[in-house]
């Protein structure tokens, strides 16, 4: 995929995967499925074999080639830490992002149990990087509420929570250890909606915890009308934690 990104939390996309499988609600109006199954089947297309897993061993050492720091978002389109994907290849990805130490990763997942049993146990090396940031999708108590825990349970350096797309009121949440929270509500023609006092309940939660505060988006059908403004302010807030260091 593109190497800038036009989502509002990082600077680019990496994909050394591609595909993946639908695991809870959040996934319903997966926009990488969307976008991936429309190529299915056209020859020489990245995605021909449309949302089936893939590994795509010709994309790992992409983020050595950009020279300038970057946030990247590691497998928008995928997920690392899925079933299909062998330990020693998210070991691959591992080792560039250890290599190529002038970005940071924002590594996303909704396999929150296999990501904490690898960085706890095979791949311990790779919680220990500083410029490696770990974040759960939580998009509802059920689903998301395990994931926040296992987050807390795996050992990075910087966890991060992607609330999006938020489907309910989330409740009280244990944010001690966290260091991020992302807020967004789902966009595109099947939009599921949001309620503000969902985000402010987040918005409180993250002051009084000292977590960085960013909201995403309002969503829904017609995303840049609704915007990102909350109360009249915009929250863009991202991690200030003394545990990453830009080498630059
Ligand atoms: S985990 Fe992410 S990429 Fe995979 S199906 Fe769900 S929303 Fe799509």
């Amino acid at each position: 995929m593109s190497v800038k990104s036009t989502i509002e939390w990082t600077d680019a996309t990496w994909n050394p995967i591609r595909g993946c499988v639908k695991v809870s609600p959040g996934c319903k109006n997966c926009y990488a499925e969307r976008f991936a199954q429309r190529f299915r089947g056209v020859r020489g297309h990245p995605f021909e074999q449309g949302f089936d897993l893939r590994l795509v061993p010709e994309k790992l050492r992409e983020p050595l080639r950009w020279l300038t720091p970057r946030m990247i978002f590691v497998n928008s389109m995928s997920d690392l830490f899925q079933e299909g994907v062998p330990i020693s290849y998210i070991g691959d990805v591992g080792r560039v992002m250890e290599e190529a130490n002038w970005h940071v990763y924002q590594v996303l997942t909704k396999r929150h149990t296999r990501m904490k049993e690898l960085i706890s146990g095979p791949l311990a090396w790779l919680g220990e990087l500083p410029n490696v940031w770990f974040g759960v999708s939580v998009e509802d108590r059920k689903y998301g509420l395990p994931r926040i825990k296992a987050l807390l349970e795996t050992p990075a350096c910087v966890r991060f929570l992607s609330v999006e797309p938020l489907l309910e009121d989330l409740g009280t949440l244990d944010l001690s250890g966290i260091d991020w929270v992302i807020v967004g509500g789902e966009s595109g023609p099947k939009a599921r909606p949001m309620e503000e006092k969902w985000v402010l309940s987040l918005l409180g939660q993250c002051r009084q915890f000292g977590v960085p505060f960013f909201f995403k988006q309002w969503g829904g059908v017609r995303k840049h009308e609704t915007g990102r403004r909350l109360r009249g302010k915009t929250y863009g807030e991202f991690p200030t934690t003394h545990k990453w260091k830009n080498p630059n």
